[in-house]
């Protein structure tokens, strides 16, 4: 038998054990399939099946199965990866955790136990119900599950002051590659037994292990928030603002940035200038929170620090007006669709001081490579969304666009800074890695994978292996986050 016809014979021997394992849980129809084909890259490879597992007990028969038939194994949460981490490259069998949705919340050790697909913002909203907080919020909060949050080392607005997902993560349990389980780390504040096996496994995009449940550190609601926006000259007078704040005594809970392409972008959404003085000027949106003393303080703090730095400024006591300017930062992502029908979403870091440096050159670039390059982001933690705009039917466009996106990561990596600050590598940003990474440090990392996944079967083809976006076509099609 030839080795493709042996591997079919083995692919069908494994589904057919699976299907008596777990009756019900099994789904190949094509709608299935193409579901868990895709996630928010837009690339389709279908896998041969779609677990749909009820009990962490589940995963590891599927894993045992897996792991003696050399099946590929993807997990998936929500699907909203933004680098094709959650598509099933080499086909095999996608895991759907997003039935393990159970929640126990500890209200004496400020700690919260959840299935791996529960969704975020949904645990959030019922930790905050018994006045406790869980801070990371990455904005696919609606949709993204904690397992996922965990395999990226997901994000979001609130880091600045609060950290990312991994620093809140006190447990995992789960199971590696050959369908063992784990419990790393335990439901304790403090804990340092051993090598951290539980570390490496976030942010490792499910090429480690398949994580069934997690414990996660909450802290106590903050009583108040205050959000404030201001309007720069330029992007250079904005930044640099931000690395004068921390060092004026702003603690922010939030801060963000958008430059005058993305204000431009929303102003022509909305059809109104977001400050009526001052039109496409470059924006910064500040939040501070905590007791309603602490708020006030650092709201006359801020307020006295931008006088003559910034042009102009608008300011919400309640949630109704802080929504209000929350809608121009929503406004931005889609309203950059009004330039060209293609964005490449780049998640770059950089130390804070070199922030301005950065923007100086995406601003060079638009010019250079003749594509528009707006940007916002997570300025309080160099956290910069460079987004290139091209039209995908323009072969001309997508090579500029390629050549582009390699610029900016150098320059990203000359700055001091990472390619990737909260999406993760993937497929889309392997091609960095060696830029960001020693050949050495990938050597180590390549032997932790295969210390834990000796046969290669979770995740495979994911964050080590070349690959070129360019080379596939994307598919159209809606997505549930799609014009939130
Ligand atoms: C509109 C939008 C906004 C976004 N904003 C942000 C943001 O602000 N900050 C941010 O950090 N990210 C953001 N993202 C990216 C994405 O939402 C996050 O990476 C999120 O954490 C992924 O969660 P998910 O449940 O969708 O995971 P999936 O996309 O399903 O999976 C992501 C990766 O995790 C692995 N995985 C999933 N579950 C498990 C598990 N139980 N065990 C092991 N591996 C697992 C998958 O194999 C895959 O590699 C955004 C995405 C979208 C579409």
């Amino acid at each position: 038998m030839k080795p493709e016809s042996k591997a079919m014979a083995a692919s069908q021997t494994a589904l057919r054990a699976l299907r008596r394992k777990l009756p019900g849980r099994v789904l190949v129809d094509a709608e299935s399939c193409f579901d868990a084909s895709i996630d928010n890259l837009r690339l389709s490879f279908l896998p041969d099946a779609v677990v749909r597992v009820e009990t962490a007990a589940e995963v590891g028969t599927a894993l045992k199965l897996a792991y003696k038939y050399s099946i590929p194994v993807t997990a998936r949460g929500a699907g909203s990866s933004a680098t094709g981490s959650a598509v099933p490259l080499r086909g095999g069998w996608v895991l759907d955790l997003s039935l393990l949705t159970e929640i126990q919340i500890d209200t004496v050790s400020r700690l919260v136990t959840v299935g791996a697909g529960v969704v975020t913002a949904e645990m959030q909203a019922q930790v905050e119900a018994v006045g406790l907080f869980y801070p990371p919020d990455p904005s696919s909060k609606k949709y993204s599950t904690m397992g996922g949050n965990i395999a990226c080392n997901a994000g979001g607005l609130r880091c600045v002051k609060y950290g990312v997902t991994r620093d809140y993560v006190l447990g995992l349990e789960g199971f590696y590659a050959d369908g063992s389980p784990f419990k790393l780390g335990l439901a304790l504040k403090k804990y340092v037994s051993g090598l951290n096996i539980r570390d490496l496994l976030i942010g490792s995009e499910g090429t480690l292990g398949v994580m069934t449940s997690a414990t996660l550190k909450l802290i106590p609601k903050p009583e108040k928030r205050w959000t404030g926006m201001f309007a720069f000259k330029s992007e250079a007078a904005a930044l640099k603002t931000v690395a004068a704040l921390f060092e004026a005594g702003v603690n922010p809970s939030i801060l963000e940035f958008l430059d005058r392409q993305s204000v431009t972008c929303a102003e022509r959404y909305t059809g109104k200038s977001i400050f009526a003085d001052c039109p496409r000027s470059s924006i910064l949106l500040i939040e501070v929170d905590g007791r309603p003393a602490e708020v006030r303080e650092q709201r006359v703090r801020l307020l006295e620090f931008m006088e003559g730095r910034a042009l102009a400024h608008r300011e919400a006591r309640t949630d109704a007006k802080a929504e209000e300017l929350w809608k121009v930062r929503r406004t931005c992502s889609q309203s950059m669709f009004s330039i060209a029908d293609t964005k490449l979403n780049e998640d770059v870091v950089v130390p804070i001081q070199k922030q301005a440096e950065l923007i100086r050159y995406t601003i060079a670039l638009k010019k250079e490579i003749g594509l528009a390059t707006p940007t916002f982001g997570h300025a309080g933690d160099g956290n910069l969304h460079v987004h290139i705009m091209y039209n995908r039917s323009n072969p001309e466009d997508a090579v500029k666009a390629k050549a582009g996106i390699k610029k900016l990561m150098q320059k990203v990596v000359d700055l001091g800074g990472v390619i990737t600050g909260e999406h993760g590598v993937g497929l889309a940003k392997a091609p960095f890695l060696e830029m960001q990474h020693s050949k050495a440090e990938i050597a180590m990392m390549l032997a932790v994978k295969a210390a834990l996944d000796p046969k290669g079967i979770l995740n495979p083809g994911k964050i080590f292996e070349p690959f070129e976006v360019w080379d596939h076509e994307p598919v159209k099609v809606e997505l549930p986050w799609d014009h939130r």
